[in-house]
């Protein structure tokens, strides 16, 4: 007998918007949050990007690959290089990955906690609620 694998660790699916570029992520999510910094604003084309991580180590591409941009000098985004949807942001060093819930397709058992980088956000949309314990 195995013991059932937890559904928070069941291998996750996630894709770009064209489809090209899809991955799994596997292991427990950590931090589901939005950001309101000026990079995932003008990436985003929208007021604010939302993200959680996954150990590096349980991501698998299958498909394209993602292109990068390094927005600080140790820190890049993984978009498509066919539709250029926002799919992942890697720091140099990192044992996890920051892939956006909008690649995973917004699932709902991963809510964000909170909201990074209040002071840059848009006056005209709510804040995510700190329900961190
Ligand atoms: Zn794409
Ligand atoms: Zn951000």
């Amino acid at each position: 007998m195995t013991s059932p694998t937890p559904a928070s660790t069941t291998p996750r699916s996630g894709a770009c918007q064209c489809g090209k570029l899809r991955f799994t992520v596997s292991g427990e999510p950590d931090y589901p949050h939005t950001c309101s910094c000026g990079h995932c604003q003008r990436l985003s084309g929208g007021p604010m990007m939302s993200w959680v991580s996954f150990p590096l180590d349980g991501l698998a591409w299958s498909g394209a690959e993602p292109s990068w941009h390094y927005t600080w000098p140790d820190s890049r985004r993984g978009f498509c290089p066919a539709c250029g949807s926002q799919v992942c942001a890697l720091d140099d060093g990192a044992t996890s990955i920051a892939v956006t819930l909008s690649a995973l397709g917004n699932p709902p058992d991963l809510v964000p906690v909170n909201q990074s980088f209040r002071e840059t956000a848009v006056p005209w949309l709510p804040q995510v609620p700190d329900t961190r314990s």
